[in-house]
């Protein structure tokens, strides 16, 4: 590698397999897909590759018999992996676990014949409110191998979130446990799940998770019944996975709220099951001895697809951790990844940020050797904290795979790809579309956008791991998804593409700056700030102005050591002229000592505008934390 570091990117990737690859996905694509395809085990396999009879309602291999659990556990007990770990486990209880694909398969058949025992039939909807923990991969393994719809809601979501949820999916079971815990204390689950259910009337069977220690919970008679009761009556029974279509769906899981209210983004088995494998092996290139380690929940779309569904159809061991990283100590990370030998590891720019607060003694402490691929997704990843990950975890040699991709594409779509022998990287690029995907950057007119003219990202053909729909509602699918550009696939993101075709996402569309007829993406002054010594975090929004029709104001969180005073301000306000020119206007900086996020850590830039316009905040479901709007509405009103 060290030798072509020196080639132009152009010709470093002129033989690699990534570009083989692509190229052919794109110019033979009928013929490329049906080749990946057959790479999975089938049940009746298909002679279709693409439906595209009622576009955008695209159907991938409509033909063909596939369950995605046959692929994820099946396959590889008939091999030497069924002694293999496929999850390990552990909790800041102190318990773990640790199950070979053998072991997570019986449990997975015994459940599921329980939920079939149960009445639970093909298509029903079971929802599931469980932290991190075995019950939780095996719940939703079990669903889909009797052919249910999975809908997995975050552990820490409100009793009306749920309600919400249930209510869309019209789910029939609930699974849930009594408690999780968070920085040493117990969090009641069970509790409110029966909250929940007093506006939900479609949930006929509350199936509870019974922890060590756990506390009485109360059981509704004819209603609630443990797990561990119900699948010890089962016993040890093999289930034939349900003879699901590839177009039947597998899971519904709302989006974030970042930008609005939660859309309910449903997938099917074939070709989200497709994607997912492909994803996990192009990316994150694992192979037989890797231990794979996402620090996502299974709550979102990242751990649906590379805690559960792409590690174990890959048959690699997966690792996953309830709790915190910063408790006991800022170092639980670490130490897990020494402990397990992790080898490729996946988290976010704000967990990145957060724990280089903490300062560079914590990762040095262990010994992080055996790592070979870091990973990062959910919002662009500054500068700042992209230099500290490869500082301190990668040693700075480790390649970083910046990965683009939502809730509705199901899996990665831009990205390094490892395992297909392309590691380039450019600081601050997420880098090259992967196989299959038709990437592109388009301006208001829908115009091809030249190299570094900035315009919304589209993508241009179906892909495998496209959504399927939005649940119930597929007039909200065209039109959020389809409509801007027509016949094209709409993602709602702003980017840039350079000369060599690497993307670089600039932020949400809907959040663009417009100063004085300049586009400027909320990304793009947010690295600036960020970039200044005590800047922690900082999130950018504009705001009407009479003469240049927008101009900045952002909201910091400053490093410990910093206090907020107007001369910082000045200085902080110098070093975006200087970095950005007289161009961005930025009006003001509002402190605060922290920013509305929500519970997957993603900056909710909307709620600082209606706070600043002094309009209704709209859904605040998704929140983390309410005193983070109470701080934002207190300082700006002391401001004014
Ligand atoms: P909602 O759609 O409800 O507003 P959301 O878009 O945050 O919520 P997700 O599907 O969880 O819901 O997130 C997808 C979005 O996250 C992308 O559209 C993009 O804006 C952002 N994103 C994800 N990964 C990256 C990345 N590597 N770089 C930049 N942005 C990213
Ligand atoms: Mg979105």
């Amino acid at each position: 590698m060290a030798q072509e570091e020196n080639l132009p990117f152009n010709e470093k990737y002129t033989l690699s397999p990534y570009k083989l690859t692509y190229r052919r996905s794109i110019g033979d694509a009928e013929n490329f897909w049906r080749e990946q395809a057959e790479s999975l085990d089938w049940i009746k396999p298909f002679s279709k590759v693409l439906d595209e009879s009622n576009p955008p309602f695209y159907r991938w291999f409509p033909d063909g018999l596939i369950n995605i659990t046959q692929n994820a556990l099946d396959r590889h007990v008939k091999t030497w992996k069924k002694n293999k770990a496929a999850l390990i486990w552990e909790s800041e209880t102190g318990e773990s676990k640790t199950l070979t694909y053998g072991q997570l398969f019986n449990e997975v058949n015994r459940f599921a014949k329980t939920l079939h025992d149960l009445g639970v039939k093909k298509g029903d909807r079971i929802l599931t409110y469980l932290p991190l923990m075995p019950e939780l991969p095996v719940t939703l393994l079990a669903a889909a191998r009797i052919g249910a719809v999975h809908s997995v809601v975050f552990s820490g979501f409100s009793q009306q979130a749920i309600a919400d949820r249930i209510n869309d999916a019209k789910a029939k079971v609930v699974v849930t446990t009594d408690y999780t815990v968070r920085r040493g204390k117990k969090i009641p689950l069970k509790q409110v799940v029966d909250e929940a259910l007093k506006q939900a009337p479609s949930v006929e069977k509350v199936i509870v998770v019974k922890r060590p220690h756990f506390e009485d919970t109360q059981m509704k008679e004819g209603r609630d019944v443990y797990y561990h009761e119900l699948v010890s009556k089962t016993g040890y029974k093999k289930v034939d996975p349900e003879e699901t279509s590839s177009t039947d769906p597998l899971f519904i899981l709302y989006t974030s709220g970042t930008t609005g209210k939660p859309k309910g983004i449903y997938h099917l088995h074939g070709g989200y099951g497709l994607w997912t494998y492909l994803t996990t092996k192009w990316v994150f290139d694992l192979h037989d001895d890797d231990v794979f380690f996402n620090t996502a929940d299974i709550g979102w779309i990242t751990g649906h697809s590379y805690i559960v569904y792409g590690p174990l159809q890959a048959g690699a061991t997966t690792l996953m951790y309830e709790g915190v990283p910063d408790y006991p100590n800022p170092d639980k990370w670490w130490d897990l990844i020494e402990k397990y030998g992790v080898t490729v590891f996946y988290t976010s720019p704000t967990a990145i940020r957060a724990l280089m607060k903490y300062g560079d003694e914590w990762p040095k402490m262990h010994d992080l050797s055996n790592l070979r691929i870091l990973g990062s997704v959910g919002e662009p990843i500054n500068p700042e904290a992209w230099r500290w990950y490869s500082r301190n975890i990668g040693n700075n040699e480790l390649p970083i795979v910046d990965t683009w991709w939502q809730t509705e594409t199901g899996g990665i779509m831009i990205s390094a790809t490892p395992g297909l022998g392309n590691y380039m990287l450019k600081p601050s690029a997420n880098g090259l579309p992967l196989p299959g995907v038709d990437a592109d950057v388009i301006n208001e007119s829908g115009e091809k956008a030249n190299a570094r003219e900035k315009g919304y990202i589209v993508i241009r053909r179906p892909w495998p791991g496209m959504l399927a729909g939005v649940w119930g509602d597929p007039d909200r699918y065209i039109s959020t998804y389809w409509s801007k550009f027509q016949g094209i696939y709409y993602p709602g993101d702003y980017a840039v593409r350079d000369e060599d075709g690497f993307f670089f996402i600039l932020g949400r569309a809907d959040e663009v700056l417009k100063i004085a007829g300049h586009r400027i993406g909320t990304r793009e002054i947010e690295d600036v700030l960020i970039s200044f010594p005590g800047v922690a975090e900082s999130a950018v929004i504009g705001v009407p102005d009479p003469v240049r029709g927008e101009v900045a104001v952002a909201a910091v969180v400053l490093k410990q050591g910093y206090q907020p005073s107007e001369d910082l301000k000045k200085q902080i306000l110098s070093h975006i002229r200087n970095n950005l020119g007289s161009l961005v206007i930025m009006k003001d900086i509002y402190f605060v000592t922290k920013l509305p996020k929500t519970r997957s850590g993603k900056i909710m830039r909307r709620l600082i505008r209606s706070v600043l316009s002094g309009q209704q905040t709209g859904d605040t479901t998704t929140l983390e934390d309410e005193t983070s709007l109470d701080e934002l509405k207190r300082v700006i009103s002391e401001f004014e």
